[in-house]
């Protein structure tokens, strides 16, 4: 119970990795508030919010909506994400648009709004190994995810030491972003392709952004974690 009484936020926490993370911060004594697309209705998490993270107005309401329930979170979790796997000549400028505006826009603007109300605590935002390999047939996605690590090493400068901001980098992941009918065959071999040759589980990447969250990290802040199989090693 490392996490004891902290408030916590993990944005897109309906499924896959955000949910891992929120059950993981739960289990370590944080009190976890989600947001998802959908209607709250449809997720079973006990505090759960609809927000679309690339909405200025959407974002400060939620947490406004969270602070009134749980308090002001410390611990935020920039997970939602969406993926766009089209080749670059059929991408269209509405593609690019909104997967910037989820992926990347929606971790400034929670992180903003992180950063305005929290007096201390930790930021982790949720990359891709593809942001710093780069992919194929995913160049939206890609550079979103690339800009979320420019965006994180800035921040831990501008926000030290009041808030540790740090990122993961997954690689493959078994969710729904990499069921079958969401990625292309050819997209999906590639996935595989790493000394690892498996889909990691979304508690094997819960469990470090638990770690980092908690009080043994307190020396960690600018860096970009790869879980990810041996995609990419530096
Ligand atoms: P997922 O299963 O598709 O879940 C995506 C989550 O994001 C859902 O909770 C979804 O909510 C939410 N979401 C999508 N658009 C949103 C928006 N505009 N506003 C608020 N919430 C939104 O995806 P996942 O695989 O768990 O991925 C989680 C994160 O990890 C993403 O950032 C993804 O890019 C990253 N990642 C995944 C992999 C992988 O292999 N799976 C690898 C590297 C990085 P609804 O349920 O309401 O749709």
């Amino acid at each position: 119970m490392t996490l004891r009484g902290k408030v916590a936020l993990v944005t897109g926490g309906s499924r896959g990795i955000g949910r891992a993370i929120a059950e993981a911060l739960t289990a370590a004594g944080s009190r976890v508030a989600i947001c998802h697309s959908d209607d709250p209705a449809s997720v079973t998490f006990p505090v759960a919010y609809s927000a679309d993270v690339s909405s200025e107005v959407e974002v400060i309401s939620l947490f406004d909506r969270v602070t009134e329930e749980l308090g002001t979170p410390e611990i935020v979790v920039n997970n939602a994400g969406i993926l766009h796997e089209a080749p670059l000549t059929e991408t269209t400028l509405a593609d690019f648009d909104r997967v910037i505006a989820v992926n990347l826009r929606g971790s400034f603007l929670v992180a903003r709004e992180s950063a305005r109300r929290m007096e201390s605590g930790r930021i982790l935002n949720i990359a891709s190994d593809l942001g710093l390999l780069g992919r194929e047939n995913m160049a939206a996605y890609s550079a979103s995810k690339g800009g979320i690590i420019a965006l994180t090493r800035s921040m831990a400068r501008e926000l030290a030491p009041r808030i540790l901001v740090n990122a993961i980098a997954p690689g493959p992941i078994d969710t729904d972003m990499t069921s079958p009918g969401a990625m292309s065959p050819e997209a999906l071999a590639k996935d595989l392709d790493t000394p690892l040759a498996r889909f990691g589980r979304p508690e094997e990447v819960a469990a470090l952004a638990t770690f980092l969250a908690g009080p043994q990290a307190g020396f960690i802040t600018g860096q970009c974690y790869g879980v990810n199989g041996g995609s990419v090693m530096t």
